[in-house]
């Protein structure tokens, strides 16, 4: 059970998340917008397995890969794909997949589901490759406190912050989760065998009795000996809003005692004008939301094109650091 992740695109282009969630027995895969050319930095196997699309809003930076994505996946038959996104996104998409004649599909498989997010309401569509997608068929209209995923691994939140238009903050956040402390089982002399799998399971009743190598055992106080608990990772992505005070207060809201988070930084300090101007943060502003939402470590990224002569972005991460040391570029810039 773990958290990975990578920053896809480079210093000063284009950037998106990916996270792989890996739940034991079956990995998820998260990729939060989609810029242009960001794919490069993902196998093929990995554009085709993604699960979830979250796009914090619709500006060209952070939407114009989608239709890269759209070619590898139209025909999709192992899952659905399912967006998720600001008000809008399911016109913005349907719009993109419009944008192509459909008269040769026949009954090509492919189904999408899209969510468009607003502050009480979460409004779900479904759309089939096979209908060319021509028809929107609603599943969906619901009253939501901001959570988009819930299942036995991992949640998802959202926020909306304020870019002029609303952008989506999300954070993943891994369910707390167990694993048989295998030295504790040797101490006791017992056997592995299928009745680990009850130790492991939290919907098992416990206050049965469970019979290994012909003896009897109570299941909560084998719980107890020999279940090692780990407190779930978490990772939030914020992008493209301003510091102010209304953002400033859902963030601390969404974020708070994250492990990883993922922070646009699209200026220098020394051009704060610009970013109050353009509804961007500066690295200062970064760090502090590290800072203030007690973050364990804070990933700059989204860096605007200006600093990428002699690296000038690296000046960034030394501003951010003078409030919030943790922090780091992603790991495959210069
Ligand atoms: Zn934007």
């Amino acid at each position: 059970m773990s958290i990975q992740y990578q920053i896809l695109g480079k210093p000063g282009k284009d950037n998106a998340l990916m996270v792989w969630m890996n739940a034991g027995t079956k990995m998820y895969r998260l990729l939060f917008d989609c810029g242009e050319n960001i794919f490069a930095d993902l196998k093929p196997s990995e554009i085709t397995s993604i699960d979830y699309i979250f796009f914090s809003h619709f500006h060209l930076d952070h939407a114009s890969g989608f239709d890269y994505f759209f070619r590898r996946n139209y025909d999709r038959v192992s899952k659905p794909i399912y967006i998720f996104g600001p008000e809008g996104t399911t016109k913005f998409i349907q719009h993109h997949m419009l944008g192509f004649k459909w008269n040769l599909i026949n009954n090509i498989p492919g189904e999408w589901i899209i969510s468009d997010i607003s502050d009480n309401q979460l409004v779900t569509s479904k759309f089939y490759t096979s209908e060319g997608f021509s028809k929107r068929h609603k599943i969906n209209k619901k009253k939501f406190d901001g959570i988009l995923i819930n299942n036995n691994h991992f949640k998802v939140k959202v926020s909306l912050l304020n870019h002029i238009i609303p952008s989506a903050a999300f954070i993943v956040t891994e369910k707390d989760w167990s694993n048989i402390d295998k030295e504790e089982l040797t101490s006791f002399g017992l056997t592995a065998g299928p009745w680990l799998e009850k130790l492991k399971n939290p919907s098992t009743d416990e206050t049965k009795i469970i019979q290994i190598d012909g003896k009897s055992f109570n299941l909560k106080k084998l719980k107890k000996l020999l279940l090692k608990k780990h407190e779930g990772d978490s990772i939030a992505y914020l992008t493209d809003f301003l510091y102010d005070q209304f953002s400033k207060t859902r963030v601390k809201k969404l974020i708070k005692n994250c492990k990883t988070l993922v922070c646009e930084s699209q200026y220098s300090s020394s051009d704060a004008a610009l970013a109050k101007k353009n509804y961007h943060l500066t690295s200062l502003q970064s760090a502090r939301i590290a800072k203030s939402s007690n973050a364990s470590k804070l990933i700059l990224f989204h860096i605007s094109e200006r600093y990428n002569f002699d690296k000038r972005y690296h000046r960034l991460l030394e501003e951010a650091r003078t409030i919030f040391p943790n922090t780091f570029l992603p790991l495959n810039w210069p």
